[in-house]
C-alpha cells in the first residue's frame, strides 16, 4: 500500500503501518504521555491480532495473505484472491471478531482483580491502571463495530455469506451495501448532529460509504469475470519477441502494431515477458541499444493458464502489478490477455446484472 512503513515480517505475513498511523501515537503522548503511548501501542497490537486471525482462517481456505495494513481506523490483510463459497467467507469474517471476544472474555477477570472494579469499568487514559483498562476496552469495541452487518465492516460479509445460502450472490452484496450506505448516512447525521461536529466520525461515515460501494464493483467484477475462462477470450494473432532483439526494435513493433506487452519466446518456448512499464523505463533511460533478454521479466512472472476464469487473471494482474499477462498451456505458448481486455470484456457482460 503507498505511504505505508513495512515493520516486521510474521508467518509469511509482512505487517505494515500506514504512514497516518504515526499521527495517533503523537496526540496521545502530547495529551497522556506515556500512557498515551502505551494505549497506541495496545490498540496497534489488537488490531494486528484481529487481523492476523483473518489471515490464518484464510490461508486454511488456500487463500494467500502477504500483508496487513494498519490504518487508524482498522486494519487491512490484503488477501491475494476471495473466498471461493459462503462458508469460507463466513468462517474468515468471523474469526477476527471472534479473536477480539475471546481476548475479552479471558482477560476480564484477572484485569478485574488487578486494576479493581473501579478502574476496570472506569477507563482513564490520565492513569495506569486507567490506561489499562482503555485498553482493555478497545477489544469489545472492535468486535462491536466490526461486527455491524453491513459492509465494509466485517459483519457485512458475514451477513452476505448468510444471505447468498438463499439469494444470488450479487442480490446478497447489494443488500450488504445498501445497509453500509445506510450506516453511513446514519453515522454522518450522528456526527454533524453533535455540538461541536464530530468530524472524526464524519470522516468514518464517508470512508464506510466508499468502501461500501467499492464492494459492490468488487462483487459485481467476481460474478462477470469468475464466469468467463481466458481460452475463450484469448486474442490468437500476437507478437513475441527474441531474447536478442533490440529495445529500439521493440519500439518499432509498438508503433506498427497493437501490442505493448510481449512474450520472449526461443525456440517455442516462452523465456519472459516484457511488459510495457519495462518498455517505457528502458525508453526513459535511453536503453534503446538494450536486449530484450536484459530487461525481460523471467522471476515471479505470473502464469496464466487457458481454463483460468478471467477473474483470477485479473487478480494475478492487481498482485503483480503488470498490465498483461502470459498464457501458457502444457508449455505452449497460446497468447496474452491484456488489463484492457479485461476491462472491454467486463464492459461487454457486466451490462444489464441485476
Ligand atoms: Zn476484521
Amino acid at each position: 500500500m503507498r505511504g505505508a512503513i513495512k515493520l516486521f515480517k510474521i508467518m509469511g505475513i509482512s505487517v505494515e503501518m500506514h504512514i497516518s498511523f504515526l499521527i495517533l501515537p503523537f496526540f496521545f503522548w502530547l495529551m497522556y504521555g506515556w500512557k498515551g503511548i502505551f494505549i497506541i501501542f495496545a490498540i496497534f497490537t489488537c488490531v494486528a491480532a484481529h487481523e492476523f486471525s483473518h489471515s490464518m482462517v484464510a490461508k486454511k481456505y488456500g487463500i494467500n495473505v502477504d500483508r496487513i495494513t494498519l490504518l487508524p481506523i482498522g486494519g487491512v490483510a490484503n488477501m491475494r484472491s476471495l473466498p471461493e463459497t459462503p462458508t469460507q467467507e463466513l468462517m474468515i469474517s468471523i474469526a477476527g471478531p471472534l479473536f477480539n471476544i475471546v481476548l475479552t472474555v479471558i482477560l476480564f477477570y484477572p484485569l478485574k482483580i488487578l486494576l479493581g472494579p473501579y478502574h476496570l469499568f472506569h477507563p482513564d487514559p490520565l492513569t495506569w491502571p486507567g490506561a489499562v483498562a482503555y485498553a482493555y476496552w478497545v477489544n469489545p469495541v472492535l468486535a462491536g463495530f466490526n461486527l455491524i452487518p453491513a459492509f465494509p465492516m466485517d459483519g457485512g460479509r458475514i451477513l452476505r455469506a448468510i444471505l447468498a445460502r438463499k439469494f444470488s450472490y450479487m442480490k446478497a452484496t447489494k443488500i450488504a451495501v445498501n445497509l453500509g450506505h445506510g450506516f453511513a448516512l446514519l453515522f454522518a447525521f450522528w456526527a454533524l448532529s453533535m455540538r461541536p461536529p464530530n468530524f472524526i466520525l464524519l470522516f468514518i461515515a464517508l470512508f464506510i460509504f466508499v468502501a461500501a460501494s467499492q464492494e459492490e464493483s468488487i462483487a459485481s467484477m467476481k460474478t462477470t469475470l469468475g464466469g468467463i475462462r481466458v481460452k475463450e477470450v484469448l486474442t490468437k494473432e500476437f507478437y513475441t519477441l527474441s531474447p536478442d532483439a533490440s529495445i529500439a526494435e521493440v519500439l518499432n513493433l509498438i508503433l506498427h502494431s497493437h501490442q505493448e506487452d510481449f512474450p520472449v519466446v526461443a525456440e517455442d518456448k516462452l523465456l519472459g515477458f516484457l511488459p510495457r512499464e519495462k518498455i517505457i523505463y528502458a525508453l526513459h533511460e535511453k536503453h534503446l541499444d538494450k536486449k530484450v533478454s536484459e530487461l525481460m521479466i523471467v522471476d515471479d512472472l505470473p502464469i496464466l493458464s487457458g481454463d483460468e476464469y478471467l477473474y483470477s487473471a485479473y487478480n494475478k494482474m492487481e498482485n503483480s502489478k503488470l498490465k498483461a499477462l502470459p498464457v501458457v498451456e502444457n508449455g505452449k505458448l497460446l497468447g496474452i490477455i491484456t488489463l484492457e481486455d479485461v476491462s472491454r470484456i467486463y464492459s461487454l457482460f457486466s451490462k444489464g446484472e441485476i
